[in-house]
């Protein structure tokens, strides 16, 4: 996630997705226009970038210009068009290719093409990275289109929110929501429980922990604490289409939720792939994973020590304490890249006094 002025983004398009669409592209170009001799219309400022990479890959004489318009104001599309500057080259009887970023209601390419036609060009082709169909209001035909792309508000690769943005290398889109999810991560015996309790008043947020729902199914002999019983007593993990299940409705469960505060989930890659499938349903995603790094030999004793009184029969037994941590570094440490490669994974010491680690957890969610 990014922040530009006051709002979030998440990541859209990748850069190897775009490259590989102007490619495409690019060898369209160079079957169709090859004795053309070509005049490419940039429309500055968002689609320079798209430009240059469309044009470095045309091998056949051309000609560039760049020309100035705008129709965008914040992230609302106006309906005003401004004027056009720039344009020097002669362009009657010539064949052009005008190249956009973006083409949403359609109102700059109309503008454009009417102003082209009546200077005489021959052919005019338009060309953009993205083509936001469903808001297109025009009949002009986009003659070449890198993606289509939902009615959503996107910055990066050229495209700015009150002119920040356009350096981005990859697409972001504007978060719908402004929750903020957590994941918090740790071995077994790290702290989870104890600083969510904190957390979840300090920030208003919902905290689910997939061990303490296992736990009151099982206390109550439900169908799901039946399954669960015999992976959880071995220190196993549950299965995981059980366990996504059951946090699927745990979320169901409250819609109003300002976020949440997932302790003890995700566990696998495909829990994972699973959450940021249901929190992008809400227009959501994880904001962060903070992780309580303890070492092995203290959360043994932890736990053996949290057994004599916690009741729970996996925390009694020194075996399956060691199985459980075991678990977590064969299985479960691999979510730690996952998060690393998405920017969200902050370590934090979880060796100390509750409130001197709720303090680092809280520099860290802050800064969110
Ligand atoms: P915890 O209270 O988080 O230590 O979880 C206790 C036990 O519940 C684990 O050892 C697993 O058997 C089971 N469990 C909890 N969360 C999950 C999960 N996300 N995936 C699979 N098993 C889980």
């Amino acid at each position: 996630m990014i922040k530009l002025h006051d709002l979030q983004f998440v990541p859209f398009i990748a850069e190897d997705e775009i490259t590989t669409a102007i490619d495409k592209l690019a060898v369209r170009f160079n079957q169709d226009l090859e004795d053309k001799n070509p005049l490419f219309i940039g429309v500055l400022n968002g689609a320079f970038m798209f430009a240059s990479e469309v044009i470095k890959r045309f091998k056949f004489d051309c000609e560039v210009s760049f020309v100035k318009m705008s129709s965008y104001q914040g992230t609302q599309t106006t309906n005003q068009v401004n004027e056009l500057i720039g344009l020097n080259e002669e362009v009657w009887g010539r064949t052009i290719v005008v190249l956009e970023d973006i083409v949403d209601t359609g109102n700059t390419i109309e503008v454009l093409s009417k102003l082209l036609t009546d200077k005489g060009c021959k052919d005019i082709k338009i060309a953009t990275l993205f083509f936001k169909e469903e808001a297109y209001t025009k009949k002009i035909n986009i003659d070449y289109f890198g993606f289509k792309i939902p009615n959503k508000f996107i910055v990066g690769y050229g495209l700015d929110y009150n002119g920040l943005g356009r350096n981005l290398t990859e697409v972001y889109q504007l978060k719908s929501s402004n929750m903020t999810n957590l994941v918090l991560f740790g071995p077994p015996g790290a702290g989870k429980g104890t600083q969510a309790e904190v957390l979840k008043q300090k920030y208003d947020l919902v905290h689910i922990s997939t061990g303490d729902v296992f736990r009151y199914n099982i206390k109550n002999a439900t169908e799901l604490g039946t399954l669960a019983k015999s992976y959880i007593d071995k220190g196993q993990l549950v299965p995981d289409e059980v366990t996504i299940n059951m946090l699927n409705a745990e979320v169901d469960k409250n819609p109003d939720a300002k976020g949440f505060i997932f302790d003890g989930f995700p566990r696998t890659e495909a829990q994972a792939d699973s959450l940021a499938k249901l929190l992008d349903s809400k227009g959501a995603d994880v904001s962060a994973m903070v992780a309580l790094e303890v070492d092995d030999e203290v959360l043994v004793q932890r736990l053996l020590e949290r057994g004599k009184t916690s009741g729970r029969p996996d925390d009694a037994d020194e075996n399956v304490i060691r199985n459980r941590i075991k678990v977590y570094y064969d299985e479960t440490a691999i979510l730690k890249k996952y998060y690393q490669k998405e920017d969200k994974y902050f370590g934090v010491d979880g060796v100390g006094g509750i409130n001197e680690i709720t303090d680092r957890l809280s520099t860290v969610i802050d800064k969110l």
